[in-house]
């Protein structure tokens, strides 16, 4: 999905969220109308979720139960990942599927950060992140980031910029961790070849600055004398990550992985939460789209697969639920008859939209829920 580092910048970019948000329980009415559009049966579509499995997540669970009378099947995994060898089962407990994979992201509406969610239940009402899963995995990205910002140097060496490189970013002994990409940043760099140093410091080895960094940022960023951290001037195409840990076969990888490559542009984002999560939905999107396609269960059956982002609004005091918002990404649906069609983000949007936002088939959970008390008594015979 990430594989080319010339495209993550604009594919993470084409992911848009101003003007392309619905509230929840409109989002799923129209979701629910367009399966209705698209010649699904009312009273035999099996819904599932493939969200984190954090408890935000449970009131957009409720409202895919009200407005599909039935319980979402469970295709997800802690992080918003899809359990792509959930499709077997599914597909056996309904005519017609839907499937709704999200990634999410916690928003304070005080702040106006991403990646924050009020834990209504702790002792405090604290914050935290949100997703969990997903800032777990930042922290020791973002730290390596730090390490780099601090000990890429501006310096000058006889006058000319140069730049003095901690040796640790140099050692090509580690296997993994964040890489400096050489021709960025040091003239005469080619590949991961490195030129003869200028001079040597006591942890550290001085290089002249190539042209194109020159030209970047401009020669009066280098300090007459002394020397100055790169910080936040090192640019996303300036490093690499990389964790040949990763096991390709282990789903608990896989949010790393989908993180791995485009890891320097949502770091280096305004709302690395909010980047995070829109590049695990997109990796999400593709491979779970894959699987779909291949998955002999789902053939001569209509599949409805709608990749998003829920953006939870913390609530407030004396509400029980968060204000959830979807984005919707991008669709794949599969006809019983054999049609295959892919939508974008655009098309998604406009599908959606011409649907109608009320949806009389929704069912009124307390009264299920009542009636369940007051029904008729089983026996369970051993
Ligand atoms: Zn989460």
């Amino acid at each position: 999905m990430f594989s080319h580092r010339s495209s993550i910048a604009s594919l993470l970019a084409s992911f848009r969220i101003e003007g392309r948000t619905l509230c929840y329980g409109s989002f799923v009415a129209k979701l629910y109308n367009w399966c209705l559009a698209l010649g699904f049966t009312p009273g035999r579509i099996i819904p599932s979720r493939a969200f984190c499995s954090d408890e935000s997540q449970g009131f957009p669970i409720i409202l895919l139960a009200k407005h599909f009378a039935a319980f979402p099947f469970n295709h997800g995994r802690v992080g918003g990942i899809v359990s792509v060898e959930r499709h077997g089962p599914f597909a056996e407990h309904g005519k017609d599927l839907v499937l709704v994979q999200a990634s999410h992201v916690g928003y304070d509406p005080d702040s106006g950060r991403f990646g924050l969610y009020r834990r209504l239940h702790t002792e405090h009402a604290c914050m935290t992140a949100s997703c969990g899963k997903i800032g777990h995995i930042l922290q020791d990205y973002a730290r390596e980031l730090d390490y780099a910002r601090a000990n890429v140097r501006l310096t000058r060496h006889t006058g000319r910029p140069a730049l003095i490189i901690d040796n640790w970013l140099l050692t090509r002994e580690r296997r993994e961790g964040l890489f400096l990409i050489p021709e960025r940043l040091i003239e005469a760099a080619v590949g991961e070849r490195l030129p003869e140093p200028l001079a040597a410091r006591s942890t550290g080895l001085i290089y002249a600055a190539a042209q194109s960094l020159v030209d970047r940022l401009g020669a009066a960023a280098w300090p007459p004398s002394g020397s100055e951290p790169i910080g936040t001037r090192l640019a996303p195409e300036d490093f690499v990550y990389r964790r040949p840990g990763l096991d390709a076969h282990d789903v608990q990888h896989q949010l790393e992985r989908n993180l791995l490559a485009p890891m320097p542009w949502i770091l280096t984002a305004r709302h690395p939460y909010l980047s995070a999560a829109c590049a695990n939905t997109q990796a999400e999107f593709d491979r779970t789209y894959r699987s779909l396609a291949r998955e002999p269960a789902v053939q001569g059956k209509n599949l409805l697969f709608v990749s998003g982002l829920n953006i939870d609004i913390s609530p407030a005091d004396g509400e029980t639920f968060p204000l959830t918002r979807f984005v919707p990404w991008a669709a794949y649906l599969q006809r019983a008859e054999g049609e295959r069609r892919l939508l974008e983000q655009d098309e998604l949007w406009t599908e959606l939209d011409r649907q109608p936002a009320d949806n009389p088939d929704q069912i009124d959970l307390e009264r299920a829920i009542h009636a369940l008390r007051r029904g008729r008594e089983v026996e369970i015979s051993l």
